[in-house]
């Protein structure tokens, strides 16, 4: 068979295809839920990548914006034979026009069948909000501490943000009212675990407890010792959502399982991100990625054999999720909850 274009730099191979046929096909339900996937058609990126944001972040060189055509075309690719549905949202990023990309997606979301959470701005008035929750399909909105205010260079300069300061009372308080759902990646450099964050979480909890709450990436427990120090603190409340996009340690994907409970999890990618070919692997609490495209990020590249075996990003992340399962003894319905079921269920409840 064919090596074909799957987006930016990367190819769908057979390397790919006999990676799905040995461990996702039999595996994988005959509907997939992608609950975390960035939608964003390129010509509403407003500045191009900066040389210090590439030396800063791996991300922004992997971070190609992927339109909505191409999304559903990869979507054929990855998860072949099977249907697909997505909550999508744009990059939340300053260096985006925002309004016009939450404007062009949603016309994709409507003619697809996609379900989109709008990328909204900590300075937008509930009027605003309200204006993006009103319209079909809509189900919530994703925000992001680097739409506080921009820094062409830094992707982090509000990291050590409070979760107020982009996801304001004003908002929290329509999005309650609406019951609508929230993707949240925590701020922080000591990613979910920080108490400013467990503190803050639980006081949205408390005060919003009809919002969809969605903790994404884990809580960005991409290592064991972050979930550790981070899961438990937040495990006795069973309204919390996770999603799991764009985690590819075992070790995490079990502990989550174990901590969390499979019906709390939703099955996320994380792409276009997560079309990179390669591996992950890990010490204490950071990791380091390995890939076979000479990124600037990318100086310790592993022998050609061993990038000659390597396959996507997203295929990894769902092999490690497959392995904990299996390990956990999970039943067939907690697997299919994980990968459709419970983001199904989120659906229903903020449409409801
Ligand atoms: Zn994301």
């Amino acid at each position: 068979m064919d090596t074909v274009p799957l987006y930016h730099v990367w190819e769908y191979t057979d390397v790919d295809r006999a990676f799905w046929q040995e461990h996702l096909e039999d595996w994988m339900p005959e509907e997939v839920f992608d609950a975390h996937t960035h939608v964003n058609e390129p010509r509403f990126c407003t500045e191009e990548i900066t040389e210090e944001m590439r030396r800063q972040y791996w991300v922004s060189e992997v971070g190609e914006p992927i339109g909505a055509a191409d999304a559903a075309r990869c979507d054929k690719l990855v998860f072949p034979d099977r249907k697909v549905s997505k909550i999508v949202f744009g990059h939340p990023s300053l260096s985006y026009d925002i309004e016009g990309s939450n404007r062009a997606l949603q016309e994709e979301c409507v003619a697809r069948g996609w379900y989109r959470l709008a990328v909204t701005l900590p300075q937008w008035t509930v009027e605003e909000v309200a204006a993006e929750l009103d319209q079909p399909g809509v189900l919530g909105t994703k925000v992001y501490y680097a739409l506080i205010s921009h820094d062409p260079n830094s992707r982090d300069k509000h990291i050590e943000a409070s979760i107020f300061e982009f996801l304001p009372r004003h908002q929290l308080e329509l999005l309650d009212s609406r019951g609508s759902m929230v993707i949240l990646h925590v701020p922080k450099a000591d990613r979910l675990g920080h108490p400013d964050n467990i503190r803050e979480i639980k006081e949205i909890r408390r005060d919003y407890p009809n919002i969809m709450l969605v903790i994404a990436h884990l809580g960005r427990s991409y290592t064991l010792p972050h979930a550790q120090e981070a899961l438990p603190q937040l495990a006795d409340d069973e309204g919390l959502l996770f999603d799991n996009s764009a985690v590819m340690n075992p070790d995490v994907h079990r502990y989550a399982l174990e901590t969390l409970g499979p019906e709390r999890i939703l099955y996320g990618t994380d792409n276009p991100i997560f079309y990179m070919r390669g591996r992950r692997q890990w010490k204490g609490r950071s990791y380091i990625n390995r890939t076979s495209y000479p990124f600037y990020f990318n100086k310790e590249r592993e022998s050609q054999e061993i990038e000659a075996g390597y396959t996507l990003y997203m295929y990894e992340a769902l092999l490690a999720l497959k392995n904990a399962c299996d390990d956990l003894k999970l039943t067939r319905e907690q697997v299919e909850g994980i990968l459709c079921g419970n983001a199904r269920l989120v659906v229903r409840r903020v449409q409801g």
